[in-house]
């Protein structure tokens, strides 16, 4: 496809002249053994959120963060940049899993976005942060029950076309309040800048061989040698790890991404797009899209992989017929950019849970915390989870470990050729949920045991 011709294969965020040299790997065996009170295993946000609030919290505390590749490589750095208020991958979901406790997580999630802000302007990080909300728009007629027509807010084809122009929407609902955009990489670098001023020590190509219980804390080994510390936090996503026990509980999903150049001042005014809002359609293979501050359209979603056994290879980053598919799929949406180059193509890893947010926890004798299984949903509920951790290692109960939420763990995938299976039973059907606006036998059992999604 033309629009494709001559795009880069790697994410636009990390194409950035700002971007910091790498950190000097930790040499423990030169400096004769480390030793901290906390060790953060991984430089995505939810390791550098990690790292951040540990020494907000408790100023003075040894703080050792290390990074098998480079600050924000992965999901961080490759993501849509939705920094949303939600913890539980939107009300739906949360409500059907834990309506008794939904109002206090709706309540939390919405002061972590706050305390997002505040964080940012507190250590001055530039990021491109604009709250204009997300706004979900049909596209399908059987879409637009869902966005509510009898309640307050519901904007029909015209009113949502003057917030974003664009001939396939039939309506929308703005949650103004609930999302803001940004650069993610310039966030998460700015987040280890600031952990490093209040005195973490971040160490990147530094990967985690090995974790186990020591003395009163544990130990980890390093291809550089060994590190003690009295607690950990494994914040390392969809990647294998030493910990069986939540390997199971996701599984990695490829999500693939397209940026456009720059837009001219005509194809702005042509969109009539406040850069603050964030869009993306209804269907359960939805498209997200937003501005950048750079004025470019960052457009990802529709497809998402998986592949078989679990695997994370490099030859999975680029998938041609999918870059293809979101090229028509913008063409349809934005013809009144007709023409438009895309300079940037580029996937990343999703750590997809059975629950759909994500799942917390404790190992080696409540020395070592963990969460991972954002599903895609991560930016912001990142913070919560660092929070959630430390919490949970200190011991002592607080709002957040009191939810139900947080104690329960999502059940595990199978193994395979049943996880494929599953999986690929679930994509089909999806795609066809979204075709007729029915659920078929599939979705419904899926539904009944608690594993249905409905974005
Ligand atoms: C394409 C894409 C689009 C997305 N869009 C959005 C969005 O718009 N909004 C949203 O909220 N969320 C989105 N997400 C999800 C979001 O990016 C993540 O949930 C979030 O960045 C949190 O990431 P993380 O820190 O848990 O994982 P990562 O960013 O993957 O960080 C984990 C780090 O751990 C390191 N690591 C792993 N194993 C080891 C080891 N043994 N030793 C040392 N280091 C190790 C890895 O190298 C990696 O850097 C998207 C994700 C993808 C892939």
């Amino acid at each position: 496809m033309d629009a494709l011709a001559g795009s880069v294969l790697g994410p636009l965020w990390l194409d950035n002249p700002e971007r910091p040299a790498p950190r000097p790997a930790l040499d423990a065996d030169r400096d004769g053994g480390v030793e901290t009170d906390l060790l953060v295993v991984g430089g995505g946000f939810t390791g550098l959120w990690t790292a951040l609030r540990a020494v907000e919290r408790e100023p003075g505390r040894r703080v050792l963060l290390i990074e098998g590749d480079r600050i924000a490589e992965h999901a961080t750095g490759r993501n849509g940049g939705f920094c949303e208020a939600s913890l539980t991958h939107g009300e739906p979901n949360g409500l059907e899993r834990w309506p008794e406790e939904y109002d206090a997580l709706d309540e939390l999630g919405l002061r972590n976005l706050d305390e997002i802000e505040q964080t940012l302007e507190r250590h001055g990080i530039g990021c491109g942060w604009a709250r204009g909300g997300q706004l979900t728009v049909a596209t399908r007629p059987h879409e637009v029950a869902g966005l509510e027509p009898e309640v307050p807010g519901f904007l029909d084809a015209q009113a949502v076309r003057a917030l974003v122009d664009s001939p396939t929407y039939l309506a929308g609902r703005l949650d103004a309040h609930g999302a803001a955009m940004v650069d993610p990489a310039r966030l998460a670098w700015g987040l280890a800048d600031a952990a490093e001023r209040l005195g973490v020590r971040i160490a990147e190509g530094t990967r985690l061989e090995s974790l186990r219980k020591s003395g009163g804390g544990v130990v980890a080994g390093t291809g550089s040698g060994s590190v003690r510390a009295r607690r950990a936090v494994l914040a390392t996503n969809v990647f294998p790890g030493p910990l069986r026990r939540s390997a199971w509980r996701v599984v990695p999903v490829y999500d693939y991404v397209l940026a456009t150049e720059p837009l001219t001042d005509d194809q702005l005014a042509a969109l009539g797009w406040d850069p603050g809002i964030g869009v993306a359609d209804s269907g359960n293979q939805f498209h997200y899209y937003r501005l950048t501050p750079d004025r470019r359209i960052l457009w990802g979603g529709y497809d998402a992989i998986y592949h078989y056994g679990r695997s994370i290879a490099p030859e999975h980053d680029d998938r041609p017929a999918t870059f293809e598919v979101l090229a028509r799929n913008f063409a349809a949406t934005f013809p009144q950019l007709e023409g438009i180059r895309f300079t940037h193509r580029w996937s990343g890893v999703i750590d997809t849970c059975t629950r759909f947010c994500a799942f917390y926890g404790l190992a080696h004798a409540g020395r070592t915390a963990y969460a991972a299984g954002f599903t895609g949903l991560g930016v912001g509920a990142s913070r919560f989870a660092a929070d959630v951790m430390l919490d949970l290692l200190s011991g002592e109960p607080t709002e957040r470990t009191r939810l139900r939420m947080v104690r329960e763990q999502p059940l595990p995938f199978p193994p395979e050729p049943l996880a494929w299976l599953g999986i690929q039973a679930t994509r089909r059907s999806l795609a066809r949920h979204d075709r007729t606006g029915r659920r078929n036998l599939w979705l419904r059992a899926l539904d009944r045991a608690g594993l249905g999604f409905d974005s």
